[in-house]
């Protein structure tokens, strides 16, 4: 039986351009739409010979729910008589919540095929989105989930920590909102400045929290949402109740299990190799027309490259890591010490970070590894 792979398809399009976002997307492209879709289309055609079937979906950006139903039916009718996508599959998309109606939503479930609908809320404050330079205000990313909420699907409410000046208690409040409207999923991200984006071009310097209270505020939450019947299982995701509700297409990169991405700056991984699309629609659009292929570059990854990949995903969540995957000087004195710090657990000869281990999860991998 041949390995399932995941599906990957890249949106590159938004209304603005938020300032911390460094992803490949931006606005003012709508021209390219039409020539976008049939080109992504014709790349899943050409797709290589080994990705036969698929189990996740998942539609990221960028903003895929600004697409038109013309354009994202074009696409998932497309995948659908193309691909062997498994029935059960997880299908997910990632919409903004000031582009959510009850008709967009029930588009998207019950025609489109999504079961899961990840939303970019970020904050339930009001200041908090105005700094994230955010389209949306509280009242739409309420009104949104309650629409998204109705067509059944899974909801996923995605928040921000980290903004200047916040403490604690002002990042929990977006956290006790988001846990009273009992989403399958909430992602809680620390807000990062990363090169590319507008808040780094600014220069921007900000009074981030320290580390400290930034560890403060992320035991907080972890603590807050377990209460409320969450699973912590990766560094910044909880499902509700059961792993059912975790990111299947996400947990295949924690896991290292292999996935098609397609579209512009998409990357994708067979297992020991991985590749990646240029950036931008417009040259994803002419690198197809001229190569039938927009791939940038390869990288064959070594045995060792691979092992060293297991470990730095494997202590970010909760799969853990093979012990025998560990090959640092003195390891098993090192694991004793961070048994007793209460770091590391060790069970069935793998070992797991326990949540103040996914604290310092990148530390423990250069450990260890
Ligand atoms: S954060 Fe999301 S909505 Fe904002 S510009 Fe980036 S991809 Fe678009």
């Amino acid at each position: 039986m041949s390995t399932c792979f995941g599906l990957y398809v890249h949106i590159p399009f938004c209304r603005t351009k938020c300032p911390y976002c460094a992803f490949d997307s931006a606005p003012d492209q709508d021209d390219l739409i039409d020539e976008y879709i049939e080109t992504l289309c014709d790349e899943i055609a050409a797709r290589p010979e080994q990705a036969r079937s698929f189990d996740t979906v998942y539609f990221g950006g960028g903003t895929p729910g600004l697409l038109s139903e013309e354009h994202m039916g074009r696409i998932t009718d497309f995948i659908r008589s193309e691909l062997f996508v498994k029935p059960d599959a997880e299908w997910t998309i990632e919409v903004n919540p000031g582009d959510v109606t009850i008709d967009k939503a029930s588009f998207w479930v019950k025609k489109a095929g999504f079961n899961r609908i990840s939303l970019g809320v970020q904050s339930f404050e009001q200041n908090e989105l105005d700094f994230l330079g955010r389209r949306h205000d509280v009242q739409d990313a309420l009104d949104a989930i309650s629409d998204c909420q109705m067509t059944g699907a899974k909801i996923c409410i995605d928040l921000i920590q980290g903004l200047p000046g916040q403490n604690t208690e002002q990042r929990m409040r977006s956290v006790h909102k988001a846990a009273s409207l009992k989403p399958s999923h909430i992602s809680v991200y620390e807000l990062t400045i990363d090169e590319g984006s507008a808040f780094h071009a600014a220069g921007a310097k900000f009074h981030r929290p320290d580390q400290d209270a930034a560890a403060d505020g992320y035991l907080a939450t972890s603590k807050y949402l377990r209460g409320k019947g969450y699973l912590h299982y990766e560094v910044s995701n909880y499902c509700l109740d059961t792993f059912d509700n975790m990111a299947a297409h996400n947990a295949r990169y924690w896991q290292g299990r292999p996935w098609l991405g397609v579209g512009a700056s998409a990357h994708s991984f067979d297992g020991t190799r991985r590749w990646w699309n240029v950036r931008g629609a417009a040259a994803y659009i002419q690198a197809m027309n001229q190569a039938e292929n927009a791939i940038e570059d390869t990288e064959a990854l070594t045995d060792d490259q691979l092992r060293l990949e297991r470990v730095a995903l494997g202590f970010r969540w909760m799969g853990g890591v093979a012990r025998a995957d560990l090959h640092a000087d003195g390891v098993d004195d090192k694991l004793a010490r961070l048994v007793r710090e209460k770091l590391v657990m060790i069970r069935d000869d793998r070992v797991h970070s326990t949540v103040e281990g996914f604290l310092i999860a990148d530390a423990l991998a250069r450990v260890l590894a």
